[in-house]
């Protein structure tokens, strides 16, 4: 059956990016899909071939500037190949995904010419992959504060401390670590971002364990036991980590608004497919009843009203005009959208959904990463009040 999500994307965007998409949704249909299963069952990591075969298909260079072996491309060819891989598996998508919103972003708006001649060739190609060490064991939305430190010692300086749910870590040759340097400083400008390499003496990476979703996608722990790293480590400019992190995370978030998309896209086929094919009472198929057919445009209605709202807030993200705020709003209601009909899905199809080859049980569980991940809605939703209700001074305390 057609996908629904292609038409409305061919009235959204130019002939080249529907091409793209067109061209990563086929890779995810031909080489991942019938993969799925198998990885899932046997609960492997995206393995590397199929990483090598991303890479090659350029999708880790997407917004990296064709000067660093990039395909010069902006946030709205990311948020194509979300749509594309995610309609399939967030865990596939997330991979280049945060490897570039979150890994070489930081890198692309405030490293310094030889950070970016050192490093940006190589994650343009997929050769190497950086993480995003935001969270951590004890700050997860207060992530303004960390408890990992650095402290000066001579020209260097020395990081203690832990990072978890780092997305791709296995797989990382850096990790990009917000550390606490200026315990006194005036709120946003406490903390410092410093480039520290995977191997360096004293860096010990885990996988965590347990997880049930983006269950393809590698999610680490990361411990620093006293890490020196000298001076050059640095990613822009000291005590001004946070906002590294947090213009970073503006791109990330309609990423992870593109996965939730992606799953709405996944469960109207699904549904629309399925409810014409099963026939219960009178051997006919359960698409006539009116209250699946609801579902049917519920699901129909969102992923449109979704996708324009993506595009369009993307398309003023690469223009450099999209507020904080908004793309926090994108990233909150489709999330919010996405999940909540996920579960109607699932509940008109009946217990076929409970089977992981149908495919809804996985994007229910993923969808879940995209209310938390990249911000919390709810703490999200505080700082959207924020600009709404200027009068309450200490809204975020
Ligand atoms: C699969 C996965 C991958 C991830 N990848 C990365 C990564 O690559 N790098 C990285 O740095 N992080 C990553 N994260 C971490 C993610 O960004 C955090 O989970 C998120 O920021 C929320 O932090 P927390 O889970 O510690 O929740 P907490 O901060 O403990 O909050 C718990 C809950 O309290 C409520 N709450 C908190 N603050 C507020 C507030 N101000 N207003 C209203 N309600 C509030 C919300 O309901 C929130 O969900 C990942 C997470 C997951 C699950």
């Amino acid at each position: 059956m057609d996908r629904r999500i292609d038409s409305y994307l061919k009235q959204m965007i130019d002939e080249d990016r529907l091409s793209f998409f067109e061209e990563v949704a086929a890779f995810a249909q031909k080489r991942i899909a019938p993969e799925l299963l198998t990885l899932e069952r046997e609960h492997r990591l995206v393995p590397d071939g199929l990483l090598r075969e991303m890479g090659d298909l350029g999708l880790f260079g997407l917004p990296i500037e064709a000067e660093y072996e990039g395909q010069g491309g902006g946030q709205l060819e990311l948020v194509l190949m979300g749509l594309a891989l995610g309609y399939h598996s967030h865990s596939f998508a997330i991979t280049p995904g945060a490897a570039t919103s979150l890994g070489s972003k930081p890198l692309q708006l405030y490293g310094s010419p030889e950070q970016k001649r050192a490093h940006l060739p190589d994650l343009a190609r997929g050769r190497r992959m950086f993480v995003f060490g935001l969270s951590e064991p004890g700050r997860g939305s207060d992530a303004a504060n960390p408890e990992v430190t650095a402290t000066k010692d001579g020209s260097h300086w020395v990081l203690r401390g832990e990072k978890c749910w780092s997305t791709n870590a296995r797989w990382a040759s850096h990790v990009i670590v917000h550390a606490l340097t200026n315990p006194d400083g005036r709120p946003g400008y406490r903390s410092t971002c410093f480039l520290v390499p995977m191997d360096a003496p004293g860096v010990n990476y885990s996988e965590m364990s347990g997880k049930l979703v983006w269950q393809q996608s590698s999610t680490g722990s990361i411990a620093f036991q006293n890490v020196r790293v000298s001076e050059s480590a640095i990613l822009g400019r000291p005590n001004e980590g946070f906002k590294v992190m947090v213009t970073t995370l503006n791109g990330g978030r309609l990423f992870v608004a593109s996965l939730a998309v992606a799953s709405l896209a996944f469960a109207l086929d699904r549904v629309r497919h399925y409810a014409q094919e099963r026939v219960q009472f009178q051997d006919k198929p359960i698409g006539r009843f009116q209250r699946v057919q609801d579902v049917v445009v519920d699901l129909d209605i969102a992923l449109e009203q979704s996708l324009t709202w993506l595009i369009h807030a993307t398309k003023l993200f690469d223009q450099g005009v999209l507020g904080r705020e908004q793309a926090a709003k994108v990233k909150v209601e489709c999330s919010r959208v996405a999940s909540h009909l996920m579960l109607e899905a699932m509940e008109v199809c009946g217990g076929v959904a409970c089977l992981d080859e149908f495919g809804l049980m996985r994007h229910h569980a993923d969808l879940f990463v995209t209310r938390v991940g990249e911000g919390s809605n709810r703490a999200l939703k505080t700082q959207i009040a924020q600009p709404l209700l200027p009068n309450i001074k200490d809204l975020l305390d």
